[in-house]
């Protein structure tokens, strides 16, 4: 269940996040689809490379490493997001979440207008949008896409 402390919102699982994220995007473009990112090891716990300043977002499984980028993202940042000075943090100091992919869409269509990714932490429960931006409409996929191998 979702609660409240000071201006913050706590919850104790993915469906929580989920229901603030829908009230984060109910002020803007109303979340359409969604789906939480697991690894192909297993994993369901990452780190986030986001910034308030780009759009996009990157994320690193917690168990073992693997990075990827949430749809376009590659446009607008690179894998080194991920490197350890650059990581979001909880308000509790600890760095790795459960994710939600999240994408509101164009009316009729699986063409996506705005994704957004949110997080909860793992070891304090706070919940949140970290990172959001406008795509330019290429359809909803259900995946990370992985970082290009060095070309050269
Ligand atoms: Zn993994
Ligand atoms: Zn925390």
């Amino acid at each position: 269940m979702l609660r409240k402390k000071g201006k913050q919102w706590y919850g104790d699982d993915l469906a929580d996040l989920r229901q603030e994220m829908l009230r984060y995007s109910a002020k803007s473009y109303r979340i359409g689809c969604d789906y939480a990112p697991v690894c192909a090891c297993g994993g369901h716990n990452f780190f986030l490379g986001a910034d308030d300043e780009e759009d996009g977002a990157a994320l690193a499984c917690t168990r073992c490493g693997q990075r990827g980028f949430v749809a376009d993202s590659e446009r607008f940042v690179k894998d080194e997001i991920l490197d350890d000075e650059e990581l979001c943090e909880c308000l509790c100091g600890q760095r790795a979440f459960e994710v939600i992919v999240a994408a509101a869409l164009y009316a009729d269509t699986t063409d996506v207008r705005w994704w957004y990714v949110g997080c909860r932490c793992v070891q304090c429960g706070l919940v949140g949008v970290y990172a959001d931006w406008k795509d330019d409409g290429g359809p909803f996929e259900e995946r990370l896409r992985p970082p290009e191998a060095p070309s050269g």
